[in-house]
């Protein structure tokens, strides 16, 4: 088993203190891809219970800095599983209509159904980070917003959703080389975004930004991962072990037939 990264509740967080480019005991990706498809297996057995059973659901919220890896994360951990029982939301900067209501408006309309794997990718947090740095709203208005973050992912989970929360650790050196990579390749220009270069110049307000995040949303019920994600392949694994892990808990069952099967012969 790895080591989880889960950020015990009440424990004071320095991100500093936490190293992007650990990598447990593997030393390259070919050590790791057995492993991984090992659980990928695991994983699609688990969505098919979850499905089937049509009981809970699994949020998984994505945060980081730019180039941190999100989308990868997507693809590397969900690969091979069936996209009927998969949402994926990606929250940019609100759209008039969703500014029009509370900031969690959208974030609770996203939130998957009975029986299917939502991703967050970027979601409700953005609202006490990129709004916090640039200050987009008063102090008064995003303060507030902690204690309202915390109740709501408490009613999710007391209403059967299980919330995994991911933050994909890179050092401000890996963020350079992964934008350096992308002006280097025409491939790759798409990807870039002008709010990118600003926003590596608020690096340490951002850093500052997360740290109150893990600080005041780390829940008994909602706990805040912090994974290494330097290596990409490392990422990965430990991600879909720990979503692995949080399905099996579940202990899930397919559900019992609401006839009797036994009287059933399909005729010619
Ligand atoms: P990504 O960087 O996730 O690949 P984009 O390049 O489309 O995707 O960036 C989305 C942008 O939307 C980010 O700069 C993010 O900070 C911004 N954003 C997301 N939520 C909010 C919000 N609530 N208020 C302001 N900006 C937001």
């Amino acid at each position: 088993m790895l080591q989880p990264f889960i950020v015990t509740p009440g424990t004071s967080v320095c991100l500093a203190d936490y190293d992007a480019d650990d990598t447990g005991h593997y030393h390259h990706k070919s050590e790791t891809k057995r492993p991984l498809k090992k659980l990928q297996k695991r994983l699609r057995k688990l969505q098919e219970l979850l499905y089937a059973e049509n009981q809970r659901a699994l949020l998984i919220i994505l945060q980081g800095m730019d180039t941190c890896g999100k989308d990868g994360t997507i693809r590397g951990v969900m690969s091979g599983i069936n996209v009927q029982g998969c949402d994926v939301v990606n929250f940019k900067v609100p759209s008039a209509h969703e500014a029009s209501h509370d900031f969690l408006w959208r974030a609770h309309r996203a939130v998957p159904a009975k029986g299917i794997i939502g991703i967050f990718n970027r979601s409700h947090y953005e609202d006490v980070l990129v709004t916090r740095v640039h200050n987009l709203v008063p102090e008064e208005v995003w303060t507030l917003r902690y204690q309202q973050i915390n109740n709501f992912e408490k009613m999710l989970v007391e209403n059967g959703t299980v919330v995994l929360k991911f933050f994909l650790h890179i050092s401000k050196n890996e963020q350079k080389a992964r934008l350096e990579s992308r002006l280097r390749d025409p491939r790759k220009h798409w990807k870039i975004a002008e709010s990118d270069l600003r926003d590596r110049a608020y690096w340490n307000d951002y850093v500052h930004a997360y740290e109150t995040v893990f600080n005041t949303c780390n829940t008994e019920w909602a706990p805040w991962h912090i994974i290494p994600a330097n290596k990409k392949w490392y990422r990965n694994l430990v991600i879909t072990e720990r979503v692995v892990e949080s399905l099996q808990k579940l202990d899930m069952k397919y559900p019992e037939p609401t006839f009797d099967i036994s009287q059933i012969t399909i005729k010619d």
